[in-house]
């Protein structure tokens, strides 16, 4: 069985800052990446707040950098390797990826989160014919097209905006009457003349003909009548589910299932630290997550030397 110092689990920000701050401490560290390296920020067109950037960068740049600055001090990759199971073994990890075991003395936690779904009737069955969760991936699929962007938040805000270079009209469509975006992501969105907000209204159905969206119904969450809108397509940015399964039998999760870890990702479990998105905490940012990532290296790397110097 190979032998590992720490196991990185995820291949985002969080996971290759704590890869990165590992292996230049010369500690073994391998990530485990289910995809390719770089995590949600890759799926981001444009990042304005990462420190460093004033003109701004791509999240698939920030994404590669991260990466080829992790390997350059030695981290180990291993892409598309799917990790099973974690399962404590004494004072170590057996980790599984792809069914081969591996031995970590640590693991740090770095798997993030994945995009909710609405759950209505239409959505399961018109996912890639019209609902996605991706603009970059999706959004030049809709040159020229009508879409509807659900949800209120950062995420649903700038992916909006960012549609507007393909889509004729995008219909951005939230439960309140009032937007949780930043601020100034919200001032660039009031004056984006392609985006119609619709406030107070809920997705209750994604209809389609021929395989293909072409509207949804919607409810009014004030005492306004339901419509329905006639579209090409749906973006869905309504906030954010931990992956966090792997650790739910170890370590302790807040109850929307994210792993509970302390400032400087110590979890529940000895051994076990956790940094990103798949962390509990309001604040999910490309800066957080690398933070929490060196924080959680950092951690680690003292537990270690501790345990050396206790044998
Ligand atoms: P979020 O901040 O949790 O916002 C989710 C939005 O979806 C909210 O407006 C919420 O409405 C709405 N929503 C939730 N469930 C819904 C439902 N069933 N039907 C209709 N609407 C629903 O999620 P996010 O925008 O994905 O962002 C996740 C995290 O990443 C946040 O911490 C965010 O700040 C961060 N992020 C940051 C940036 C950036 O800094 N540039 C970019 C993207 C994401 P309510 O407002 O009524 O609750």
């Amino acid at each position: 069985m190979e032998e590992i110092d720490i196991a990185v689990i995820g291949g985002g920000p969080a996971g290759l800052t704590a890869a990165l701050y590992a292996a230049r401490a010369r500690a073994k560290t391998v990530v485990f990446e289910s995809a390719m390296p770089g995590g949600q920020i890759v799926t981001t067109d444009w990042v304005e707040n990462y420190p460093g950037f004033p003109e701004g960068i791509s999240g698939a740049e920030i994404g590669d950098l991260m990466l080829r600055q992790a390997e350059r001090f030695g981290a180990e990759f291993r892409t598309f390797a799917e990790v099973e199971s974690i399962e404590p073994e004494g004072l170590d990890f057996v980790v599984t990826a792809d069914g081969r075991p591996h031995l970590a003395k640590v693991v740090i936690l770095a798997t993030g989160a994945v995009p909710k779904k609405l759950g209505v009737p239409g959505e399961a069955e018109y996912t890639g014919r019209g609902v996605s969760w991706c603009a970059t991936c999706d959004g030049a699929l809709f040159r020229d097209k009508v879409v509807a962007v659900i949800g209120g938040g950062d995420a649903a805000v700038e992916e909006a905006m960012f549609l507007t270079k393909f889509a004729r009209r995008v219909h951005l469509i939230h439960r309140r009457d009032e937007l949780r975006a930043t601020k100034c992501i919200q001032e660039q969105c009031f004056a984006n003349e392609k985006i119609e907000i619709h406030w107070s209204r809920v997705v209750t159905a994604v209809r389609g003909e021929e395989g293909r969206v072409v509207g949804i119904d919607l409810a009014a969450t004030n005492d306004e009548p339901d419509e329905h809108l006639p579209l090409d397509g749906i973006f869905e940015f309504v906030g954010v589910d931990a992956k966090s399964s792997l650790v739910a039998e170890l370590c302790d999760l807040d109850d929307a299932g994210f792993v509970k870890a302390d400032v400087n990702g110590l979890t529940s479990y000895p051994g076990i630290y956790a940094a990103g998105d798949v962390t509990s905490g309001d604040l999910k940012q490309v800066v957080t997550a690398a933070a929490q990532g060196a924080s959680a290296a950092f951690e680690a790397l003292r537990y270690l030397d501790q345990r050396l110097c206790s044998i």
